[in-house]
């Protein structure tokens, strides 16, 4: 990975993070902002993406939400998926300082899997 000089804030000087944007306008892009929001420093880092991979992306972005809006909603619900969330929280207050709880990874599993299906479909549409 090659080096990229830092971007600064240009109202307060401090060193800006990178972000992902997940809006409707703008998903999977990245950009610089400075940690006080009240600043206003937004500045891109990547380019404008295509019209079909803004939709394939926020479709996507939408799935991992609904997808993680169950998993929370099981944990919540006492009949249904309450022992597999006792469990979890079981295990990830023992490993919290090194591992994931189980759901953690089922959800970074299903992640995984979109990840891997929409490299597959742009590596169908470039080819
Ligand atoms: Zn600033």
């Amino acid at each position: 990975m090659d080096y990229e000089s830092a971007i600064y804030c240009r109202r307060c000087g401090r060193k800006a993070p990178r972000w992902i944007s997940w809006s409707e306008a703008n998903p999977g892009r990245r950009y610089y902002a400075c940690v006080e929001a009240q600043h206003g420093f937004v500045q891109w880092h990547d380019g404008p993406t295509s019209a079909f991979l803004r939709v394939l992306l926020g479709d996507l972005r939408d799935r991992v939400w609904m997808v993680e809006n169950e998993a929370a909603a099981m944990c919540k619900d006492q009949d249904a998926g309450a022992g597999v969330c006792v469990e979890a929280q079981k295990r990830n207050e023992q490993t919290s300082s090194t591992g994931y709880s189980l759901a953690r990874k089922g959800l970074m599993l299903v992640c995984a899997i979109v990840i891997f299906v929409s490299g597959l479909v742009l590596g169908m549409l470039l080819s």
